[in-house]
């Protein structure tokens, strides 16, 4: 199920770039301007909504910090359950993690070790923001599938496709993008 020209326009005409945030060079897509705007905001939802019912999901598993929020929100409208992936020190409980690199240096996500309450077969989603060069998702895939859990698909709003981050997360999964740039 695709989003129709007319919807995709609302949603992309919602989000913002914002020059040079965080640091020198980097146009930062802003969502907080899709929240704010009630009509993009429902646009998106029922888009996922129709797109996602089907799936016969268990889970959503959303990436820190705005996957969150899309995540969430669809989980609620599937009737189904949510599962932080965070970034390192978050979670107060048992965790596995994964590193990964970064432009200068590491990162790591982390999720709970029984976030998925023992659930080998659990059918999943993995959502986020965007999708840039992938290291993020790479590692929340790999993690998820450390589990023993089925990675149904990865969805991002935004896919910043110059960058190629769906070669690296279509390794692990179906990769479904709303936006591609
Ligand atoms: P990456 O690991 O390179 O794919 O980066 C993806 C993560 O960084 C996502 O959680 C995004 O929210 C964030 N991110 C990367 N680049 C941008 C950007 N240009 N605008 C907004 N968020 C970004």
């Amino acid at each position: 199920m695709e989003l129709s020209i007319e919807d995709k326009k609302i949603i992309s005409d919602s989000i913002r770039d914002i020059k040079d945030f965080p640091k020198e060079g980097i146009v930062f897509k802003d969502i907080t301007t899709l929240l704010n705007n009630k009509e993009a905001y429902q646009v998106l939802m029922n888009h996922l909504e129709a797109r996602y019912k089907s799936y016969d999901l268990d889970y959503i598993a959303g990436i820190d910090a705005r996957g969150f929020i899309f995540g969430a929100a669809l989980a609620d409208r599937l009737k189904i359950a949510f599962v932080p992936i965070r970034k390192k020190g978050k979670l107060p409980s048992t965790t596995v993690c994964e590193k990964y690199e970064l432009e200068y240096g590491f990162d790591e996500v982390e999720v709970h070790l029984d976030a998925f309450n023992g659930d080998k077969g659990a059918r999943v989603l993995m959502i986020d923001d965007l999708l840039a060069t992938g290291g993020t998702a790479n590692a929340a895939a790999k993690l998820i599938k450390k589990l023993d859990i089925n990675l149904v698909e990865a969805c991002f709003l935004l896919n910043l496709t110059f960058l190629e981050g769906e070669k690296r997360v279509s390794e692990h999964t179906k990769v479904y993008t709303i936006l591609d740039i």
